[in-house]
C-alpha cells in the first residue's frame, strides 16, 4: 500500500531518497501532508515538489487520500456526520463534533462490526473488514476539509470494535500523536470489551507507542452479567467481573483512569437498583462513569430513558461515591445515529 498518510518523517525522507531526491523533499511532503490548511486530495497538489517527482510518485501508485465522499448530514448543533466510501466501495462513517474550543473527530476502525450490540445500527450488518491505518487517518482529513478547522480531539467511537483492529489502531494513534500533533491525552479509545484485549492494549501501546496515555472508555452498559448479555450478545464470553478486574490491571500498568460508558435504556438498566448494583461493582475503583442518553433508532426496540430518570440515577451513583457525568448525544437526531447514514444510503440504493 502506497498511501502517504501515516508515514513518519523518516519514512518520507526514505521515499524521497529512493527516487534520487534530496531528503528535504521528504520533509516537504511531510509538512504539506500534516498541515490541516492544505485541502489534501492528491499528489499533484504538493506544489512544493518538482513536477517530475510528483508525476513519478503518482505513476507508481502513491496516494494521499483513498476514501471518497458519499453523503453528509449536518445537525442543528453543527455536528457533521460524513458517509465515505472506501476503494472497494464499502461505506464508513465519521463525525466532526465542534465546540468553541475543540473539534472532536469520531472515527471508525472497521467496515461494519462483528459485536452485534442490540442497540446499534452498525452491529446489525456484521463485519465486512478492518480499516487500514491510512483509511482511519483519512477520516480526519475529510472532517478538517469539510469543517475548515483543525481536529483537536479524537474518539474511536465510530463503526467497529477498535480492539479487533489493534495494530492499525495503535499505528494510527502514533501518527495522530506525532504527525497530526494531537496529544495522546486527547485521544479516547472506546471498546465494548473483548477477552484478553484490555491487557493486550496496554502491552502493545508500550511496545508500539512507548507510552499509553490515551483514555480507555469501556462500554459497560449494564450493572450485571445477565443484563449485559441481553444487550451485548458477545458479552457471554467475557464476564463483567473479569472486565473490572482487567480494567484495574490496565489502570495499574498505565496510570490512566478508565471511563465506563453506560447507555441508559428505559426499563432495562436504568432503575435505582441498577445504580446500587453498579456502585457495588465499581467500589474502590478509581474510575469515571459516563451516562449516555440513548438515541432511538427505528429498527431497534429499546427506548430512551427520560432526562429526569437519568439525573436520579446519576445522583444515586454520586451519593455512593462514584464519579459520574451525564452526556447527551450530540448531533445525532433521528436517523443519524451510529451506522444509520450507511444503512439509509444502502436502503435508498436498494429502493431505486
Ligand atoms: S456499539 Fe460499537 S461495538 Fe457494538 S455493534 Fe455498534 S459499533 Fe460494534
Amino acid at each position: 500500500m502506497k498511501n502517504l498518510l501515516g508515514s513518519s518523517i523518516t519514512d518520507l525522507e526514505n521515499v524521497a531518497l529512493d527516487y534520487g531526491q534530496a531528503a528535504f523533499r521528504g520533509r516537504q511532503i511531510y509538512n504539506w501532508l500534516y498541515n490541516y490548511k492544505n485541502k489534501k486530495k492528491n499528489i499533484e497538489q504538493i506544489d512544493v515538489l518538482p513536477l517530475e517527482f510528483r508525476k513519478k510518485l503518482k505513476e507508481d501508485g502513491f496516494k494521499v487520500s483513498e476514501l471518497n465522499y458519499r453523503e453528509k448530514y449536518l445537525a442543528s448543533d453543527g455536528t457533521l456526520k460524513l458517509l465515505l466510501s472506501t476503494g472497494d466501495n464499502e461505506g464508513i462513517e465519521c463525525v466532526g463534533i465542534p465546540t468553541e474550543k475543540r473539534l472532536t473527530a469520531c472515527l471508525s476502525s472497521q467496515v461494519g462490526c462483528p459485536m452485534d450490540c442490540k442497540f446499534c445500527a452498525t452491529g446489525k450488518e456484521g463485519l465486512k473488514r478492518s480499516l487500514r491505518v491510512s483509511e482511519i487517518l483519512d477520516q480526519i482529513l475529510f472532517i478538517e476539509n469539510e469543517m475548515n478547522r483543525k481536529v483537536t480531539n479524537i474518539v474511536f467511537m465510530g463503526m467497529g470494535e477498535p480492539l479487533l483492529n489493534i495494530d492499525a489502531l495503535l499505528l494510527a494513534i502514533r501518527s495522530i500523536n506525532e504527525d497530526f500533533q494531537i496529544s495522546q491525552r486527547k485521544i479516547t479509545v472506546s471498546t465494548v470489551a473483548v477477552p484478553k484485549m484490555i491487557t493486550k492494549l496496554s502491552e502493545k501501546s508500550f511496545e508500539i507507542l512507548g507510552k499509553c496515555q490515551f483514555t480507555l472508555a469501556i462500554s459497560l452498559h449494564a450493572s450485571n452479567q445477565t443484563i449485559r448479555e441481553m444487550i451485548i450478545p458477545s458479552a457471554k464470553n467475557y464476564n463483567i467481573k473479569k472486565i473490572i478486574e482487567d480494567s484495574k490491571q490496565f489502570v495499574k500498568s498505565t496510570g490512566r483512569r478508565i471511563s465506563f460508558e453506560y447507555l441508559m435504556l428505559e426499563g432495562v438498566n436504568d432503575k435505582l437498583e441498577h445504580a446500587d448494583e453498579l456502585s457495588t461493582l465499581l467500589k474502590g475503583f478509581q474510575c469515571h462513569v459516563n451516562l449516555i442518553q440513548y438515541n432511538q433508532i427505528d429498527e431497534v426496540e429499546f427506548k430512551q430513558t427520560s432526562s429526569k430518570s437519568i439525573q436520579l440515577f446519576q445522583s444515586r451513583l454520586f451519593n455512593k461515591g462514584i464519579t459520574v457525568s451525564f452526556r447527551k448525544s450530540r448531533g445525532l437526531d433521528k436517523n443519524a445515529a451510529c451506522g444509520q447514514l450507511r444503512q439509509n444510503s444502502k436502503n435508498n440504493h436498494k429502493n431505486k
